[in-house]
């Protein structure tokens, strides 16, 4: 399994447009963010977890030209106001797969109306297949995916276990009742905002806190503000198995 972090910023985005933060002027390639996404491919298979404004950018970096669908984890607009852009996968596919939650599709379908309309379609617009996903195991592919259920304040949100692999993002409550879901990882992706909490996202503590109890391998942090600093002097903060995810960095699983 492939997996290749297509963004791991924050909803802003790292430069922040009109920022002189120094992390929002830094050289450093690693600091430069586009907001979170990731890709996870095994066998012949390629699914991307959610898609945000940055998602034509990301297709692009990532050299990605055919897509199994495109999985939601919730609605907010950094993981979702990309979803105009899958018209060349459309064009050369056909219907594209989503999976996500009943809810999240409510409010794709109330901003991408012209979408998921039935009637008079305009031409040229993408045609997509909803797969509504509950808090259970579904099957992408050839592959049983199992959901995380999280509170992102009061918003609930799904992280998604590919095999050894479990991305979270958003994430500020996981009850105890899933952290069975993500025994024996190899690898664990979870949202990391900043050094200072936050009313609907883990910071750096609670984050390392949530690595702890879950016990996988390794750890890759993500969904990060300019605020938690340069990536190269947060690397050196953290614990030997945990990493600062930066774009485009890939792991194989
Ligand atoms: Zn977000
Ligand atoms: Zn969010």
């Amino acid at each position: 399994m492939k997996i290749t972090f297509l963004g791991t910023g924050t909803s802003q985005g790292i430069p922040i447009i009109g920022s002189t933060h120094p992390v929002c002027l830094s050289d450093n390639p690693k600091d430069k963010r586009l907001r979170v996404s990731v890709l996870v491919e095994w066998d012949d298979y390629c699914y991307v977890v959610d898609c945000g404004p940055d998602f034509r950018q990301q297709m692009l970096n990532a050299k990605v030209s055919k897509i199994d669908g495109v999985v939601f984890t919730h609605e907010h607009a950094d993981h979702t106001m990309g979803l105009d852009d899958i018209r060349p996968f459309f064009f050369r596919q056909g219907d594209i797969d989503l999976y996500a939650h009943k809810r999240v599709f409510k409010a794709l379908e109330k901003r991408f109306d012209y979408i998921f309309t039935t009637k008079a379609k305009y031409p040229g617009v993408p045609s997509v297949v909803k797969h509504e996903i509950k808090n259970k195991p579904f099957t992408l592919g050839n592959l049983e995916v199992i959901p995380i259920d999280g509170l992102h304040y009061k918003l609930q949100v799904f992280g998604f276990r590919f095999k050894d692999f479990a991305y979270l993002t958003d994430m500020k409550t996981v009850p105890d009742v899933e952290l069975k879901k993500l025994k024996n990882l190899e690898v664990l992706v979870v949202n990391a905002l900043r050094e200072e909490p936050h009313i609907s996202h883990f910071n750096l503590v609670e984050a390392l806190e949530f690595i702890e109890k879950v016990n996988p391998k390794k750890a890759y942090l993500t969904h990060i503000s300019h605020h938690l600093g340069f990536h190269d002097d947060v690397q050196q903060k953290l614990p030997e198995n945990v990493f600062l995810a930066y774009d485009s960095l890939q792991i194989t699983i």
